[in-house]
């Protein structure tokens, strides 16, 4: 059976994974990222394929603006600053020999929720990541809609909910990344002067005001971003997945109360089946699906 290696870029860590063609993750291990961020990432591949010898091709899902056509990363706000502008798939091609993908995080989470997890058999499905930024994946009509000049198609936690609002770090203010995120989250827990951890403040909602306030202005505000993307693209489902959706048995029932009031339809509302696995999986059918 086909194998793949499927590679997953966040702001922090580095996630790697052997794939076969059902999905299974036949190898698996992470590393902490380090800048400058391509040379130590083409290290680690090669390493990994000297082990791995009958692996076929590379997909690369990666935090940032990517441009998917020449798999190049044309903008990356985060900390690795030097990974903005890299042609990680030419570069990736030339030192494997292997066919290499590269796709943004939050698109091939779409792709492994679409193809493995919640929206199997599905064609519109618009797929939000809340970890450290709000990252936004679509699927029309089964294909993945992304890349644009600037490869910004789908960067949903760049809208602008609160003119005026938390300065983002794209350098403008009020994106909704700003409101609803793991960072998010911890930037309301701090003005409210609470010295506990996100996955804390939605245990501790039920019992403390402060903590129930927090929790009420993040599920409205996520209800405001969903009912915007609903009037857009009308999808069949939403997909809640990343580091916050990890909780989302202690918010999901807020959440479904501001929906009530803001939706233009009735919306089904899933978290991602996949945690952690969801962008080394979506990377591999970057390559798989061909
Ligand atoms: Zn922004």
């Amino acid at each position: 059976m086909e194998k793949v290696l499927g590679v997953d870029i966040g702001g922090t860590e580095i996630r790697f994974g052997i794939i076969n063609t059902n999905g299974q993750i036949l190898y698996e291990e992470k590393i902490l990222a380090r800048d400058p961020l391509y040379p130590y990432l083409e290290e680690n591949v090669l390493r990994i394929l000297a082990a791995q010898q009958e692996v076929r091709a590379i997909g690369v899902g990666t935090h940032g603006f990517v441009d998917p056509e020449r798999g190049k990363v044309i903008y990356s706000p985060r900390i690795l600053s030097g990974w903005s502008n890299t042609p990680v798939k030419e570069w990736l091609e030339k030192a494997t020999g292997k066919h290499v993908e590269v796709e943004n995080d939050a698109n091939v989470v779409a792709l492994a929720e679409a193809n493995f997890g919640a929206a199997q058999r599905l064609n519109r499905v618009v797929v939000l990541t809340l970890g450290t930024g709000l990252g936004g994946g679509v699927l029309w009509d089964g294909k993945l809609l992304s890349g644009g000049p600037n490869g910004g198609a789908a960067e949903f936690g760049h809208m602008t909910l609160y003119p005026n609002g938390v300065k983002c770090i794209c350098g403008r203010l009020g994106c909704s990344g700003m409101y609803v995120s793991g960072t998010a989250l911890q930037r309301r827990i701090k003005e409210a002067g609470l010295s506990i951890t996100p996955p804390e403040l939605f245990g501790n909602a039920s019992m403390d005001p402060h903590a129930k306030k927090i929790v009420e202005e993040f599920t409205t505000d996520l209800a405001l971003v969903i009912s915007n993307l609903q009037a857009i693209f009308d999808m069949e489902m939403l997909i809640i997945g990343g580091g916050v959706s990890e909780a989302a048995d202690l918010w999901m029932d807020s959440l479904q109360q501001k929906l009530e009031t803001v939706l233009l339809n009735p919306l089904e509302v899933e978290v991602a089946r996949f945690k952690n696995d969801a962008g080394i999986l979506g990377a591999a059918l970057l390559v798989l699906e061909e």
